[in-house]
């Protein structure tokens, strides 16, 4: 196996978003090639309602998935097609805006008041970017989790994990999403595949990722909150020390399509969003079939 090499380990960048949402934002609205086919991605770990209870009220999105991952609470959420629901804890929901929808995300803490998850954005391509708009919702029942016989488990969200399959289908760019624990003491080897691009995000633990040899670079000691961007290989290497070491890992194929990007919608070029913004303020963004 050719280990990824970490290419740099970053710490994100405290931001406010939405109604007054405080966040922590790992990358997004930057160099768009680094992370290509993901746009952003968002910690908005909270254990303070204030932190978080503003919400992200009614917003549009067009041109991306977005894939929101919570771990504590809830996020009660709505949107202009009729759409209600709540997501808790363990679930995941992967929504294709494709041509737009407009939604609201309100978190709502858990009896602790904790608000625990993770927001992915991922570009669409061209040829979806104006698909008609999908949720896939999720139970945390649903997400298969593998856990070899060192006790080191892998949830699998979207992709294929050896002979498992996630739950999340038909994502164009065909990415895997891997909720990664390992106990104390134990290194792990993920296989990804050579064209991918592919980063971890540290959110429990300690522990080091490349290549534990010293063969190759390496990025470590990090930990909660640490983005780990690797470079091409096909195997992403993680050992944990004695505190363990839980991470998501995200790996897809670049679309290496240009970026026009404002705001909450992503396009390739300047005159589509002038024209999605165009929609919104005429009110004929939302195209009903
Ligand atoms: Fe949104």
């Amino acid at each position: 196996m050719s280990v990824c090499p970490v290419l740099a380990t970053t710490a994100p960048t405290a931001v406010v978003e939405g109604a007054g949402v405080h966040l922590r934002r790992a990358f997004g609205f930057g160099r768009t090639e680094d992370f290509d086919p993901f746009l952003l991605f968002d910690d908005f770990r909270g254990d303070a309602p204030a932190a978080y209870s503003a919400g992200f009220p009614w917003h549009p999105h067009r041109g991306i998935e977005t894939v929101t991952y919570v771990l504590a609470g809830t996020v009660e959420h709505g949107d202009s097609l009729g759409n209600r629901g709540a997501m808790g804890p363990g679930q995941v929901q992967w929504m294709t805006a494709g041509r737009g929808i407009v939604h609201q995300e309100m978190p709502k803490g858990d009896a602790q008041g904790r608000m625990h998850g993770f927001q992915l954005w991922v570009n669409l391509p061209a040829s979806q970017k104006m698909t008609t708009p999908r949720y896939q919702h999720i139970h945390a029942e649903q997400v298969p989790q593998v856990v070899d016989d060192r006790g080191v488990s892998v949830r699998v969200i979207c992709g294929q994990f050896g002979q498992v399959c996630g739950p999340v289908q038909g994502v164009a760019a065909v990415p895997h999403y891997y909720d990664v624990e390992l106990p104390p003491g134990t290194t792990a080897s993920l296989a990804v595949d050579p064209g991918h691009q592919s980063f971890a995000y540290v959110f429990a633990g300690r522990g080091t990722f490349g290549a534990s040899s010293g063969a190759g670079p390496n990025a470590g000691p990090v930990g909660n909150r640490t983005l780990v961007r690797f470079g091409a290989g096909d195997g992403v290497v993680a050992s944990s020390d004695e505190q363990g070491l839980r991470f998501l890992l995200a790996a897809g194929a670049p679309l290496r399509e240009p970026v026009a990007w404002r705001g909450p919608i992503v396009m390739n070029t300047e005159e589509e969003l002038r024209q999605a913004y165009a929609q919104l303020r005429e009110g004929t963004f939302i195209q009903r079939d």
